[in-house]
Protein backbone atom coordinates (compact mmCIF):
# COMPACT_ATOMS: atom_id res chain seq x y z
CA UNK A 1 0.00 0.00 0.00
CA UNK A 2 1.15 3.29 -1.29
CA UNK A 3 1.51 5.76 1.51
CA UNK A 4 -1.03 8.60 1.61
CA UNK A 5 1.30 11.62 1.18
CA UNK A 6 0.63 15.62 1.88
CA UNK A 7 1.16 17.27 -1.62
CA UNK A 8 4.55 19.54 -1.04
CA UNK A 9 2.77 22.90 -1.16
CA UNK A 10 -0.47 22.20 0.70
CA UNK A 11 0.12 23.77 4.14
CA UNK A 12 -0.68 21.36 7.17
CA UNK A 13 -4.16 21.90 8.01
CA UNK A 14 -4.17 22.21 11.27
CA UNK A 15 -0.99 25.45 10.92
CA UNK A 16 -3.58 28.05 10.07
CA UNK A 17 -7.22 29.03 11.10
CA UNK A 18 -9.25 27.60 8.38
CA UNK A 19 -10.45 30.75 6.94
CA UNK A 20 -7.17 31.63 6.36
CA UNK A 21 -6.15 28.59 4.58
CA UNK A 22 -5.42 29.65 0.33
CA UNK A 23 -7.79 28.09 -1.85
CA UNK A 24 -5.79 25.84 -3.44
CA UNK A 25 -4.99 24.09 0.13
CA UNK A 26 -7.39 21.18 1.03
CA UNK A 27 -7.32 19.37 3.90
CA UNK A 28 -4.98 16.34 3.33
CA UNK A 29 -8.10 14.00 4.41
CA UNK A 30 -9.97 15.51 0.95
CA UNK A 31 -7.43 15.34 -1.65
CA UNK A 32 -8.15 12.00 -3.60
CA UNK A 33 -5.54 9.60 -4.46
CA UNK A 34 -4.76 9.38 -7.86
CA UNK A 35 -4.22 6.56 -10.11
CA UNK A 36 -0.68 5.98 -11.75
CA UNK A 37 -0.72 3.71 -14.97
CA UNK A 38 2.38 2.72 -17.49
CA UNK A 39 1.70 1.68 -20.78
CA UNK A 40 4.67 -1.26 -20.94
CA UNK A 41 5.51 -1.33 -24.83
CA UNK A 42 8.66 -0.38 -26.51
CA UNK A 43 9.37 3.37 -28.77
CA UNK A 44 9.02 1.47 -31.88
CA UNK A 45 5.58 0.01 -30.99
CA UNK A 46 3.54 3.11 -31.03
CA UNK A 47 0.57 4.20 -33.21
CA UNK A 48 2.44 7.72 -34.53
CA UNK A 49 5.13 5.20 -35.94
CA UNK A 50 3.03 2.31 -37.13
CA UNK A 51 3.15 3.79 -41.36
CA UNK A 52 7.23 3.79 -41.11
CA UNK A 53 7.65 0.77 -39.08
CA UNK A 54 6.47 -2.64 -40.42
CA UNK A 55 4.59 -4.94 -37.60
CA UNK A 56 6.97 -7.51 -38.62
CA UNK A 57 10.17 -5.70 -38.51
CA UNK A 58 9.15 -5.68 -34.41
CA UNK A 59 11.48 -8.47 -33.89
CA UNK A 60 14.54 -7.60 -35.99
CA UNK A 61 14.89 -4.01 -33.80
CA UNK A 62 16.63 -4.15 -30.82
CA UNK A 63 14.59 -3.28 -27.46
CA UNK A 64 14.80 -0.70 -24.71
CA UNK A 65 11.56 -1.24 -22.67
CA UNK A 66 13.09 -3.77 -20.22
CA UNK A 67 16.24 -1.34 -19.07
CA UNK A 68 13.82 1.42 -18.92
CA UNK A 69 11.14 -0.42 -16.76
CA UNK A 70 14.07 -1.12 -14.14
CA UNK A 71 14.30 2.44 -14.20
CA UNK A 72 10.57 3.10 -13.58
CA UNK A 73 10.13 0.30 -10.71
CA UNK A 74 13.34 1.96 -8.95
CA UNK A 75 11.82 5.27 -9.23
CA UNK A 76 8.71 4.45 -8.01
CA UNK A 77 9.96 2.18 -5.25
CA UNK A 78 12.21 5.40 -3.93
CA UNK A 79 8.76 7.49 -3.80
CA UNK A 80 6.79 4.29 -2.28
CA UNK A 81 4.32 4.42 -5.27
CA UNK A 82 2.55 1.47 -6.27
CA UNK A 83 1.14 1.71 -9.84
CA UNK A 84 -0.77 0.03 -12.55
CA UNK A 85 1.07 -1.65 -15.55
CA UNK A 86 -0.79 -2.57 -18.79
CA UNK A 87 1.72 -4.20 -20.18
CA UNK A 88 1.61 -5.64 -24.11
CA UNK A 89 1.42 -8.90 -24.36
CA UNK A 90 4.32 -8.92 -27.17
CA UNK A 91 6.23 -7.53 -24.51
CA UNK A 92 5.52 -9.60 -21.51
CA UNK A 93 6.93 -12.94 -23.94
CA UNK A 94 10.08 -11.47 -24.48
CA UNK A 95 10.65 -10.24 -20.94
CA UNK A 96 8.88 -12.41 -18.70
CA UNK A 97 11.39 -11.46 -15.88
CA UNK A 98 9.86 -8.23 -16.03
CA UNK A 99 6.88 -9.07 -15.64
CA UNK A 100 7.28 -11.12 -12.35
CA UNK A 101 9.22 -8.12 -11.16
CA UNK A 102 5.89 -5.68 -11.60
CA UNK A 103 4.23 -8.30 -9.41
CA UNK A 104 6.85 -8.73 -6.84
CA UNK A 105 7.36 -5.51 -6.47
CA UNK A 106 3.28 -4.67 -5.45
CA UNK A 107 2.22 -3.10 -8.36
CA UNK A 108 -0.78 -4.48 -10.49
CA UNK A 109 -0.33 -6.12 -13.39
CA UNK A 110 -3.14 -5.01 -16.76
CA UNK A 111 -3.49 -5.73 -20.17
CA UNK A 112 -2.56 -3.24 -22.80
CA UNK A 113 -3.46 -6.23 -25.14
CA UNK A 114 -1.08 -8.37 -27.20
CA UNK A 115 0.17 -6.39 -30.71
CA UNK A 116 -1.09 -3.13 -30.14
CA UNK A 117 -3.17 -3.07 -32.73
CA UNK A 118 -5.74 -0.46 -32.74
CA UNK A 119 -9.21 -1.48 -31.05
CA UNK A 120 -10.96 0.23 -33.85
CA UNK A 121 -9.20 -1.15 -36.20
CA UNK A 122 -9.92 -4.43 -35.68
CA UNK A 123 -13.07 -7.19 -36.12
CA UNK A 124 -14.98 -8.42 -33.00
CA UNK A 125 -13.32 -11.40 -33.10
CA UNK A 126 -9.86 -10.25 -34.00
CA UNK A 127 -10.38 -7.74 -30.94
CA UNK A 128 -11.16 -10.97 -29.05
CA UNK A 129 -8.40 -13.05 -29.73
CA UNK A 130 -5.72 -10.17 -29.10
CA UNK A 131 -6.94 -9.54 -25.68
CA UNK A 132 -7.43 -13.19 -24.74
CA UNK A 133 -3.74 -14.15 -26.03
CA UNK A 134 -2.35 -10.97 -23.57
CA UNK A 135 -4.67 -11.70 -20.75
CA UNK A 136 -3.93 -15.95 -20.86
CA UNK A 137 0.17 -14.81 -21.46
CA UNK A 138 0.41 -12.22 -18.44
CA UNK A 139 -1.47 -13.57 -15.74
CA UNK A 140 0.41 -16.97 -16.70
CA UNK A 141 3.77 -14.98 -16.31
CA UNK A 142 2.63 -12.98 -13.49
CA UNK A 143 0.72 -15.62 -11.52
CA UNK A 144 -2.56 -13.19 -10.72
CA UNK A 145 -5.74 -12.46 -12.45
CA UNK A 146 -5.60 -9.26 -14.42
CA UNK A 147 -8.34 -7.31 -14.96
CA UNK A 148 -8.00 -4.33 -16.64
CA UNK A 149 -7.10 -3.66 -19.32
CA UNK A 150 -5.83 -0.24 -21.92
CA UNK A 151 -6.90 0.03 -25.61
CA UNK A 152 -3.78 0.84 -27.71
CA UNK A 153 -3.86 4.75 -28.45
CA UNK A 154 -7.41 4.88 -26.41
CA UNK A 155 -8.98 3.32 -29.31
CA UNK A 156 -12.69 2.69 -28.11
CA UNK A 157 -15.13 5.07 -28.44
CA UNK A 158 -19.01 5.34 -30.26
CA UNK A 159 -17.93 3.78 -32.87
CA UNK A 160 -16.70 0.53 -31.47
CA UNK A 161 -18.34 0.46 -27.96
CA UNK A 162 -19.05 -3.69 -28.69
CA UNK A 163 -15.45 -3.76 -27.28
CA UNK A 164 -16.46 -3.56 -23.50
CA UNK A 165 -18.78 -6.38 -23.92
CA UNK A 166 -15.78 -8.49 -25.65
CA UNK A 167 -13.58 -7.14 -22.49
CA UNK A 168 -15.93 -8.43 -20.39
CA UNK A 169 -16.76 -12.02 -21.47
CA UNK A 170 -12.69 -12.07 -21.31
CA UNK A 171 -12.32 -11.84 -18.13
CA UNK A 172 -11.46 -7.85 -17.29
CA UNK A 173 -13.36 -5.93 -14.92
CA UNK A 174 -12.56 -2.69 -15.87
CA UNK A 175 -11.09 -0.89 -18.92
CA UNK A 176 -9.16 2.73 -19.11
CA UNK A 177 -9.46 3.12 -23.00
CA UNK A 178 -11.83 6.26 -23.07
CA UNK A 179 -10.36 9.91 -23.63
CA UNK A 180 -13.29 12.69 -23.61
CA UNK A 181 -11.01 15.18 -25.61
CA UNK A 182 -10.66 15.74 -29.12
CA UNK A 183 -7.49 14.52 -30.78
CA UNK A 184 -6.51 13.29 -34.41
CA UNK A 185 -5.48 9.93 -33.26
CA UNK A 186 -8.47 9.30 -30.66
CA UNK A 187 -10.46 11.03 -28.08
CA UNK A 188 -14.28 10.64 -27.71
CA UNK A 189 -14.84 14.20 -26.72
CA UNK A 190 -19.04 13.57 -25.62
CA UNK A 191 -18.24 10.44 -23.67
CA UNK A 192 -18.83 10.53 -20.07
CA UNK A 193 -15.35 11.62 -17.90
CA UNK A 194 -16.07 9.52 -14.91
CA UNK A 195 -15.97 6.00 -14.24
CA UNK A 196 -18.92 4.28 -15.97
CA UNK A 197 -20.32 0.91 -16.77
CA UNK A 198 -20.83 1.48 -20.64
CA UNK A 199 -24.58 0.67 -21.43
CA UNK A 200 -25.45 -0.63 -18.45
CA UNK A 201 -23.02 -3.58 -19.42
CA UNK A 202 -20.86 -5.56 -16.90
CA UNK A 203 -17.62 -3.28 -17.22
CA UNK A 204 -16.33 -0.23 -15.74
CA UNK A 205 -14.68 2.19 -18.24
CA UNK A 206 -12.52 4.61 -16.28
CA UNK A 207 -11.78 7.27 -18.52
CA UNK A 208 -8.93 9.67 -18.99
CA UNK A 209 -8.67 12.63 -16.56
CA UNK A 210 -9.79 15.85 -18.32
CA UNK A 211 -10.53 19.23 -17.07
CA UNK A 212 -13.65 21.07 -17.84
CA UNK A 213 -12.65 24.45 -19.14
CA UNK A 214 -14.05 27.25 -20.96
CA UNK A 215 -17.07 24.46 -22.19
CA UNK A 216 -14.38 21.99 -23.80
CA UNK A 217 -12.29 18.83 -22.19
CA UNK A 218 -8.45 19.07 -21.77
CA UNK A 219 -6.45 16.95 -21.33
CA UNK A 220 -4.87 16.29 -17.96
CA UNK A 221 -3.58 12.27 -18.42
CA UNK A 222 0.13 12.63 -19.29
CA UNK A 223 1.76 11.04 -22.28
CA UNK A 224 3.10 14.01 -24.89
CA UNK A 225 0.43 16.57 -23.07
CA UNK A 226 2.36 16.09 -20.10
CA UNK A 227 5.82 16.81 -21.66
CA UNK A 228 4.63 19.49 -23.63
CA UNK A 229 3.06 21.67 -20.52
CA UNK A 230 4.96 23.31 -18.19
CA UNK A 231 4.74 21.39 -15.09
CA UNK A 232 3.73 23.73 -13.20
CA UNK A 233 0.46 24.38 -15.23
CA UNK A 234 -0.04 20.42 -15.25
CA UNK A 235 -0.18 20.30 -11.85
CA UNK A 236 -2.24 23.22 -11.30
CA UNK A 237 -4.84 21.57 -13.72
CA UNK A 238 -4.42 18.24 -11.71
CA UNK A 239 -4.90 20.06 -9.21
CA UNK A 240 -8.18 22.00 -10.02
CA UNK A 241 -9.42 18.21 -11.29
CA UNK A 242 -9.27 16.96 -7.76
CA UNK A 243 -10.59 19.93 -6.28
CA UNK A 244 -13.12 20.62 -8.28
CA UNK A 245 -14.61 17.57 -9.66
CA UNK A 246 -13.47 15.75 -6.05
CA UNK A 247 -12.39 12.88 -8.18
CA UNK A 248 -9.33 10.80 -8.41
CA UNK A 249 -6.98 11.11 -11.58
CA UNK A 250 -6.10 8.84 -14.02
CA UNK A 251 -2.22 9.58 -15.14
CA UNK A 252 -0.05 7.58 -17.84
CA UNK A 253 2.92 7.58 -19.42
CA UNK A 254 5.30 4.98 -21.57
CA UNK A 255 8.81 3.61 -20.61
CA UNK A 256 10.51 4.99 -23.67
CA UNK A 257 9.90 8.88 -22.59
CA UNK A 258 11.76 8.46 -20.17
CA UNK A 259 14.44 7.11 -22.63
CA UNK A 260 16.17 10.50 -24.29
CA UNK A 261 18.81 7.80 -26.04
CA UNK A 262 16.54 6.26 -27.97
CA UNK A 263 16.85 6.09 -31.57
CA UNK A 264 15.00 8.71 -33.97
CA UNK A 265 12.56 7.52 -36.54
CA UNK A 266 13.56 9.91 -39.48
CA UNK A 267 11.04 8.13 -41.56
CA UNK A 268 8.09 8.85 -39.56
CA UNK A 269 6.22 12.25 -40.11
CA UNK A 270 7.55 15.37 -38.73
CA UNK A 271 4.72 15.80 -36.20
CA UNK A 272 4.79 12.87 -35.24
CA UNK A 273 8.48 12.86 -34.34
CA UNK A 274 7.37 15.86 -32.55
CA UNK A 275 4.92 14.57 -30.12
CA UNK A 276 7.07 11.32 -29.64
CA UNK A 277 10.49 13.16 -28.93
CA UNK A 278 9.86 16.57 -26.89
CA UNK A 279 11.27 17.05 -23.88
CA UNK A 280 12.22 13.40 -23.03
CA UNK A 281 15.22 14.56 -21.33
CA UNK A 282 13.20 16.24 -19.23
CA UNK A 283 11.20 13.22 -18.42
CA UNK A 284 11.92 11.49 -15.69
CA UNK A 285 12.26 14.85 -13.36
CA UNK A 286 9.33 15.93 -13.53
CA UNK A 287 7.92 12.61 -13.09
CA UNK A 288 9.91 13.14 -9.90
CA UNK A 289 7.88 16.28 -9.14
CA UNK A 290 4.42 14.40 -9.56
CA UNK A 291 5.51 11.39 -7.45
CA UNK A 292 6.18 13.96 -4.63
CA UNK A 293 3.35 16.60 -5.31
CA UNK A 294 0.79 13.66 -4.90
CA UNK A 295 -0.78 10.75 -3.91
CA UNK A 296 -1.00 7.87 -6.01
CA UNK A 297 -1.65 3.89 -5.91
CA UNK A 298 -3.01 1.41 -7.99
CA UNK A 299 -6.19 1.32 -10.38
CA UNK A 300 -7.65 -1.24 -8.83
CA UNK A 301 -7.31 0.34 -5.32
CA UNK A 302 -8.49 3.41 -6.26
CA UNK A 303 -11.56 2.49 -8.18
CA UNK A 304 -11.84 -0.37 -5.68
CA UNK A 305 -15.47 1.49 -4.41
CA UNK A 306 -16.73 1.64 -8.19
CA UNK A 307 -15.78 -1.89 -9.21
CA UNK A 308 -17.40 -3.25 -6.17
CA UNK A 309 -20.33 -1.33 -7.23
CA UNK A 310 -23.23 -3.40 -8.73
CA UNK A 311 -23.76 -2.95 -12.57
CA UNK A 312 -27.17 -0.91 -13.16
ZN1 LIG B 1 0.25 1.84 -26.23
Amino acid sequence: MAPARVPTNAMPVNAMPVNAMPVNAMPVNAMPINAMTVDVEDYFQVQAFAGVIDRASWDAIPCRVEANMDRILQQFDQAGVAATFFTLGWVADRYPGMVRRIVAAGHELASHGYGHARADGQTPDEFREDVRRARGVLQDLGGVPVVGYRAPTFSIGPRNSWAFDVLAEEGHAYSSSVFPVRHDLYGAPDAPRFPHRPAGGPLLEIPMTTVRLGGRNLPCAGGGWFRLTPYPLFRALLRRFNRVDAAPGVFYFHPWEIDPGQPRVAAAPRLSRFRHGVNLSAMQGRLDRLLRDFAWDRMDRVFADALAAPAL
